[in-house]
């Protein structure tokens, strides 16, 4: 009877309280297999971007139910650890296949909590899909070395072994592909895991869980406590994690790093960015066109490789006049709307804050070609929405140009030369992605070179990598010195235990206390 009470958005019902049939329903945490309510007497409500409808409310776990979730995560890991490889892989083989199945689910409840459009929340699982795939693999990954008689009748070789209890912090913008980032690669490889997601938009993240509860992984090996900062500190100080991947902004991000690293653990982070492109004259004008309009307006420019700069070198005028014209001709609507190519940003003051930074633009003598921010969506009067906006005349000391400004806002420079835009992408402090657009392989090639950023696209707009690569941000963009997924992301999860082993019958030599070398 509960079951039809339940939006088929949100998911299954299990990981809902039940004893709030009436007010929003208030998401769960997993600890030891169970999806359990929290005693916490302070939520957050999860908002419809689109409508400002509550959808349902996260607990800020307290102290003692995180200590419970770490406590579950390290109880489960000695039997977990010596499950074989080939039994935790079959689990990510039938996890792929469930997330196949619930695929739909899933989309809809990121666009019902996260507002990017259902086509995107395909995107947004299909690219975390891709990692459950990638761990199917995790045996191949981490075959270590051996190198036989290193020295008489001794053979020396190195194992990789999960570390234990890992821990996940999430943020809004990907709410299945970056917990996918995570706790995949995390638990295939061995470890227990301990997820928290964006307090923005859980719900992904719950189903995912069930989805591998489902798929046969054991009790405690992935448990989920909800909250903001307190139980990101709680995160950061506990004795029994190891390990911490982050995905967020700098200022949480940095935070993290320092106070993660002061007890000992390591650390991926992968952070803010300010993604450039640039526009050389000779580049082929559709393919471009559509290019920096894709990734520029895209998800509303909430994606960590979103285009936020274009650098034209020379006269831009003419690729301004199609920018503005394809930027005009999208819809921004709700993204559960079928003909909706861009919907609302997160939040009412993510709105705020992305329409005070075009108006520092303004003010501070960049032209605002097109402006997105008085744009009224009928049937969603109340939604966060901000239309395709581009500023041109844009110049390195402006303050919509220092930030991040996360938001479908595209800013213009010009530059006269591919030395000069060169040098314009390295003085800037964020290095997750750029692109060059030439028909030139000399202007290419050089760019590639010469560019100080992790992620290069040669005409294309946004190269977030396979999941057989790894996600490779640098500059202020990631901190750490492990990425996220591929052999980085195995190798993070893993350390190297390194045996030697002498299998020989040899004469006596008698005590030696002289240091051994291999002769
Ligand atoms: P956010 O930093 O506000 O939140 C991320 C997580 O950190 C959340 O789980 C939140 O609870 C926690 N958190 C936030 N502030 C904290 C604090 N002061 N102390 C402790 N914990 C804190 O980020 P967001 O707004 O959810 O996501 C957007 C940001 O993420 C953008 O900067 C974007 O560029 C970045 N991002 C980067 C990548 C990448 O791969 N480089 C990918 C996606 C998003």
């Amino acid at each position: 009877p509960m079951k039809s009470q339940i939006p088929f958005a949100l998911g299954g019902i299990s990981h809902f309280s039940t004893t709030t049939q009436s007010s929003p329903l208030r998401v769960r945490n997993l600890i030891g297999g169970e999806f359990v309510d929290s005693q916490a007497s302070s939520t957050i409500d999860v908002i419809n971007p689109a409508t400002q409808e509550v959808v349902s409310q996260v607990p800020l776990t307290t102290n003692e139910e995180f200590k419970a979730a770490v406590s579950a995560a390290k109880q489960a890991f000695p039997s977990w650890r010596n499950t074989p490889i080939t039994s935790r892989q079959r689990i990510m083989f039938k996890l792929q296949e469930l997330i196949r199945r619930d695929m739909d689910k899933l989309a809809m409840n990121i666009t019902t909590e996260q507002g990017k459009t259902l086509k995107d929340a395909h995107g947004d699982v299909f690219r975390g899909l891709e990692v459950v795939e990638h761990a199917c693999g995790m045996a191949s990954l981490q075959m270590g070395e051996f190198v036989s008689n290193v020295s008489n009748g001794i053979d020396t070789y190195s194992i990789r072994e999960p570390l234990g209890v890992c821990a996940g912090i999430c943020p809004f913008n990907f709410p299945a592909m970056i917990p996918l980032w995570m706790f995949p690669m995390a638990v295939t490889c061995g470890n227990t895991f301990i997820l928290k997601p964006s307090e923005k938009d859980p719900g992904a993240s719950m189903i995912l869980a069930e989805l591998a509860m489902e798929a046969g992984l054991p009790s405690g090996v992935l448990n989920i406590v909800h909250g903001s900062n307190d139980t990101v500190n709680n995160i950061c100080d506990h004795g029994d994690i190891k390990a911490i991947s982050f995905v967020g902004s700098n200022t949480a991000g940095m935070h993290i790093y320092a106070r993660a690293a002061a007890k000992g653990k390591r650390v991926q982070s992968n952070m803010g960015a300010k993604n450039h492109a640039i526009v050389m004259p000779d580049a082929s004008t559709d393919a471009t066109l559509n290019a920096l309009v894709a990734a520029g307006f895209g998800a509303a420019g909430q994606r960590c490789m979103a285009l936020s700069t274009v650098v034209f070198v020379g006269d831009s005028k003419p690729w301004l006049e199609g920018l503005v014209e394809r930027a005009n001709s999208l819809k921004v609507n709700a993204g559960s709307e079928p003909d909706a190519d861009l919907g609302p940003v997160i939040s009412r003051q993510a709105k705020e804050r992305i329409c005070r930074l075009i108006q520092t633009g303004v003010a501070n003598g960049a032209t605002l070609v097109l402006d997105g921010r008085n744009v009224v969506v009928p049937g969603y009067e109340n939604g966060n929405f901000v239309g395709p906006t581009i500023l041109s005349n844009v110049t390195s000391n402006m303050e919509c140009y220092e930030e991040e400004i996360f938001g479908p806002v595209l800013l213009c420079m010009q530059a006269d030369s591919l030395e000069e835009a060169i040098d314009i992408v390295n003085k800037n402090k964020y290095g997750n992605g750029a692109s060059i657009f030439t028909t030139s392989g000399v202007a290419a090639r050089k760019f590639q070179n010469d560019i100080e950023a992790g992620q290069v696209g040669i005409n294309v707009p946004i190269p977030v990598p396979l999941p057989f690569f790894s996600f490779t941000g640098s500059k202020a963009s990631f901190a750490g010195d492990l990425n996220f997924y591929g052999k980085a992301g195995m190798q993070f999860y893993t350390q190297i235990k390194t045996v030697t082993q002498q299998w020989k019958d040899l004469p006596s030599q008698g005590v030696s206390l002289a240091m051994p070398t291999s002769q």
